[in-house]
């Protein structure tokens, strides 16, 4: 089949954006407060430089208000003169916002929560000192020309008529957009959708998706708010945040691109790069089958995988791993098949028969049942070998005799 028949095979299109859609990564806030992980300070700014080659339209790079080395990152971020806009994050008071001012950035989130629970337990306040506080908080980062997100923290278990009265307010006072936060990752996607839509056609104002990853579900509830309108995604790389994480940047993009059919036009090809860079700075392993950007998320082993993917990789890949700077990998194991014997030694130049390609299969089989694991190329090759040689060896024999 062409790739052009292959075409008509290619996922639905079920996401239709209404806009232009854009990412506000939150590596260097949500993804530092990750517990136990701390980016030192040539890290932030590397991470910082990587996020915005990528092409993200945010970087929320910090709390000013914690003084010391994290304002001194934020505001030498703020100078790096980057395509992306740089945010800082506020709760919602002056002199936190003043601090943010100083460190030159150009956005500003401010952050007040909106769930009875966090009102009354947390605070031990009302919801007319909250929509008050803020009020003042907007007000002042307004008089300073920034670019203004309200959060609404814990969003997702607030009551839906104080909700809207928040995100009314926010919008009254001139703020650009209303972060709704899934801030313990309660939601299923389904859910999410219908709040989003609700609050959409309530209030005129541009949503951010805030998800958390409690349930597994942060990169499906993102998408599932842009499907109800939202305009912006907050996303971490690797999906780094607070206790299960964020929605990972990589899998927004990428199943935006693939499951959706938005193309950001990203520079997905850093994906990787990125990834790595950044479970080393947080001291966070990425598993090796972490969606997107795990090392194993293109290698095959079953037989009849790998004879698909060998005939055309569409058959068990949705997209290339070129595309986020992963590499393809045959691997050989219990599970292989015939066609990857042939294959793998195809790239060390040897044409094997079918026969010999069976032979060896059932050694590799054998092999890696013994050892509880696939095969390097090196331990194929020494079958290889070996086989060789006992040919030869009989041949030998077989002359004397
Ligand atoms: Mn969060």
């Amino acid at each position: 089949m062409t790739d052009e028949e292959l075409k008509d095979f290619d996922v639905a299109e079920v996401i239709t954006p209404k806009h232009p859609l854009k990412i506000d990564d939150t590596t260097l806030r949500d993804g530092e407060q990750t517990a136990g992980v701390v980016f030192a300070n040539t890290e932030k700014l590397r991470i910082a430089k990587l996020l915005d080659k990528v092409g993200v339209d945010q970087i929320e790079a910090g709390i000013p208000a914690m003084g010391g080395d994290e304002k001194a990152t934020i505001k030498k971020i703020a100078a790096l003169d980057l395509n992306t806009s740089v945010l800082a994050w506020n709760r919602a008071v002056i002199p936190d916002i003043q601090e943010s001012v100083d460190c030159g950035v150009d956005a500003v989130a401010i952050s007040i929560a909106v769930s009875d629970i966090h009102i009354i337990t947390k605070l031990k306040k009302d919801r007319k000192w909250v929509l008050d506080s803020l009020s003042r908080a907007v007000e002042f980062a307004k008089s300073h020309d920034l670019y203004v997100s309200v959060n609404a923290e814990d969003g997702s278990r607030a009551e839906m008529d104080f909700l809207i009265e928040f995100a009314q307010r926010a919008k009254s006072l001139g703020a650009d957009r209303l972060r709704f936060c899934d801030t313990i990752g309660v939601l299923d996607p389904f859910q999410t959708f219908q709040v989003i839509t609700d609050l959409t056609k309530e209030v005129d104002i541009e949503i951010e998706m805030h998800t958390h990853n409690d349930f597994g579900m942060a990169t499906a509830n993102a998408l599932a708010g842009v499907k109800a309108g939202a305009m912006w995604v907050n996303t971490t790389v690797n999906g780094l945040g607070e206790r299960a994480g964020n929605a990972a940047l990589e899998e927004v993009v990428m199943a935006l691109k693939y499951v959706g059919s938005v193309d950001l036009q990203y520079k997905t090809e850093m994906f990787r790069e990125l990834s790595e860079y950044v479970a080393r700075a947080s001291a966070r392993n990425v598993p090796i089958w972490k969606a997107i950007v795990g090392t194993n998320v293109f290698a095959h082993e079953s037989g009849i995988h790998a004879d698909g993917v060998l005939k055309n990789p569409k058959t068990y890949e949705a997209f290339s791993p070129e595309e986020v700077g992963l590499t393809r990998q045959l691997v050989l194991g219990k599970h292989s098949g015939g066609a990857s014997i042939s294959a793998k030694f195809k790239e060390y130049g040897i044409e094997l028969s079918s026969e010999e390609a069976q032979a060896i299969l059932e050694v590799v089989r054998r092999v890696a049942i013994q050892l509880k694991r696939a095969l390097f190329d090196k331990e194929i090759m020494y079958i290889y070998h070996d086989r060789v040689e006992k040919q030869k060896q009989q041949e030998k024999e077989g002359q004397s005799r």
